[in-house]
């Protein structure tokens, strides 16, 4: 899916959360989101899914901007920065109950959960009720029922929070493989070596405003540095945040 955001302003009351925030996505690629906390990550997340109300701008989902709730429910998949289930059923009815309202075939169901569980290694949790499933147990069942869905698009909001280094690395390895099914990937995530090992590009947001957008190359001249100089995401945040 290609994502267009323009003039994006977002205000909680009178505080302005986002002022202005425009930026291009392009299918099949995965972006970062890096920015510091109360950048307004999570609220441009959740704008894009429709979860918010903004006051002006508009965001166009592969050119249109009329995507409903409920197509955008069956196309753009999210990993939320706090884990959302139903505390009264178990991880798998979690899983079954999710993948249900999804509206996968029964097969298809089948192949992805079964490749989830294994990839995630959430086998033996699989009967749990999530309130008593640690921290990073909880997030892979966030992961695992964000990718069960058939979507174009995933918002990861600090999708690698609480993952042990094996999970990180499978989580690394679903991102690669979505990306090789031209589906689009956007991390919000303050991990920058990680985020350098897996992203495109790069979206930095600061104060509601954004910094600075696209490639490395892009980056490092927008953070002032010689484009012969390596890449290093932490330098360029840093440089960033300096120049403001
Ligand atoms: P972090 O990296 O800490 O998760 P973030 O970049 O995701 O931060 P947001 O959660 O989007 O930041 O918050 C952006 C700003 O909006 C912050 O100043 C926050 O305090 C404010 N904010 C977020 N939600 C609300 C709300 N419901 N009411 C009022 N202010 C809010």
């Amino acid at each position: 899916m290609h994502l267009q955001v323009k003039a994006l302003v977002k205000t909680y009351g009178t505080f302005p959360a986002l002022k202005g925030v425009s930026f291009e996505i392009d299918h099949g690629t995965v972006v970062g989101l890096i920015g510091p906390n109360g950048a307004g990550k999570t609220t441009l997340l959740k704008c894009i899914l429709k979860l918010l109300r903004y006051e002006q701008g508009e965001i166009l989902y592969d050119g249109q901007p009329l995507m409903s709730r409920k197509e955008i429910a069956r196309e753009i998949s999210y990993i939320p920065d706090q884990p959302v289930y139903y505390e009264e059923l178990t991880l798998e009815e979690n899983l079954n109950l999710y993948a249900m309202l999804s509206g996968l075939s029964r097969q298809e169901f089948l192949e992805k959960k079964q490749m989830l569980i294994e990839d995630l290694a959430l086998a033996e949790h699989l009967g749990q009720l999530p309130d008593r499933l640690s921290k990073g147990n909880k997030q892979k069942m966030m992961i695992a029922m964000a990718f069960l869905k058939n979507f174009r698009l995933v918002l990861a909001d600090e999708p690698f929070s609480g993952l042990d280094p094996v999970m990180i690395r499978s989580l690394k390895d679903l991102f690669g493989r979505v990306k090789k099914e031209k589906k689009t990937v956007l991390i919000s995530t303050h991990l920058l070596d990680l985020a350098q090992t897996i992203c495109d590009s790069y979206i930095f947001l600061d104060h509601g405003r954004i910094l600075a957008t696209g490639t490395q190359e892009d980056v490092l001249r927008i953070a002032g540095s010689s484009v012969e100089d390596k890449f290093c995401l932490e330098e360029a945040y840093m440089r960033l945040l300096q120049r403001k």
